[in-house]
């Protein structure tokens, strides 16, 4: 059975194509993702407007390169999945769309389902099946979130999330401070491998003992960057970007990876998967992999193109649907910005 999996609900158009075999494991055949980050980079952030019209541009022919790469015909499809939320209405409305155009013409059924159920699929295309339950910490550009998952083609519960800003958004926001280019991730990765991770205590945002202790906030932290490096400024001294970056990325990956093995061990579950494109943080990956290891955790972190938004794992979770025997959606379905991630499929 081949899945098509659609995505648009940022700035990056997706289409991956995946087996699902006989035995209900899954291949991948295609990934083809078309990035309209370039165009977003001067306004540091994506532009909803540009983003939409990216999509509309990219989207047959990224469809045409995934076909190609997976050496198939459009006529070897048997079931398409499309995101349809949370994300960019205008941006979500143009895979929706041609989702359906597609759907209607190969007489196909079509599944309308969760970008964040997707990002934590992705994990079963590199390591295969999830064990339930598994606890996952979905940490993108737009959420950071702490899951128990049951069962990925339906049963996923919120157990925690960022109260103000999102990890990846506080990457974002840091690296401007520092004068790093958007999007901030990847260049305050590298900068922080050079500098000193002690050399500024920054603070850890929810960890007081009266806390929710599941829950998140970058907003203080991403504040008090600023802060101290205005202070640098104003006392005409260099900024050390190295040591920023590092001190930042270590208080980031201190407070999600603490929060993801303690709500882990509380809930008595032993698989951990981190997802979403801040997954793709090197220093969040080691302090996971220890923090686990010593609570006998089994850690699965995707590999970082896996991470990052792509058509593969709507696909993947598509598959999952389609093995589960999920309904599928309707012809008339919608996109849905704010879809919780409780609604897996429409
Ligand atoms: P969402 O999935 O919440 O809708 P999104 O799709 O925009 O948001 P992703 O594509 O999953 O988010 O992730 C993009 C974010 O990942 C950006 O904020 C980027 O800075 C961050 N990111 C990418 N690589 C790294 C890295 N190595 N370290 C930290 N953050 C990273
Ligand atoms: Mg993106
Ligand atoms: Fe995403």
């Amino acid at each position: 059975t081949i899945i098509l999996g659609i995505e648009s609900s940022c700035d990056e158009t997706g289409v991956g194509i995946v087996r699902l075999d006989r035995d209900g494991g899954l291949t991948l055949l295609a990934d083809e993702v078309a990035s309209s980050v370039e165009q977003h980079a001067r306004f540091g952030g994506v532009v909803p407007e540009v983003a939409s019209r990216a999509h509309l541009e990219a989207m047959v022919p990224t469809m045409r390169r995934a076909m190609t790469a997976a050496d198939i015909a459009l006529s070897d499809v048997d079931a398409i999945a499309v995101t349809c939320g949370p994300g960019l209405a205008g941006a979500l409305l143009v895979g929706v769309s041609a989702a359906k155009a597609y759907a209607t013409a190969l007489n196909v059924p079509l599944y309308g389902v969760n970008h964040l159920a997707g990002h934590v699929a992705a994990d079963t295309l590199e390591h295969g099946p999830l064990p339930t339950p598994t606890l996952a910490l979905l940490v993108s550009g737009g959420h950071s979130q702490l899951l128990r998952v049951d069962d990925l083609a339906g049963k996923i519960t919120e157990i925690g999330s960022t109260i103000d800003d999102a990890a990846g958004e506080a990457y974002d926001k840091v690296a401007r401070v520092i004068g790093l280019p958007y999007p901030g991730g990847p260049p305050i990765d590298r900068a922080a491998q050079r500098g000193n991770p002690t050399a500024i205590a920054f603070p850890r945002g929810l960890t007081g003992p009266r806390d929710a202790k599941y829950d998140f906030s970058f907003s203080g932290l991403k504040t008090a960057v600023a802060r101290w490096v205005e202070a640098r400024e104003r006392d005409g001294e260099e900024v050390p970007i190295d040591d920023v970056a590092a001190s930042f990325q270590e208080a980031v990956a201190d407070v999600l990876t603490a929060k993801a093995v303690r709500a882990a061990t509380e809930l008595g579950i032993n698989t951990m998967v981190i997802s979403g494109g801040v997954a793709a943080n090197s220093r969040i990956k080691a302090l996971a992999a220890q923090r686990c290891q010593a609570a006998g955790i089994e850690l699965r972190v995707p590999r970082p193109r896996l991470c990052t938004d792509n058509g593969a794992m709507m696909a993947a979770l598509g598959a999952h649907l389609v093995a589960a025997g999920v309904k599928p959606s309707s012809l008339d379905l919608s996109a849905n910005p704010a879809l919780p991630v409780a609604t897996v499929s429409v």
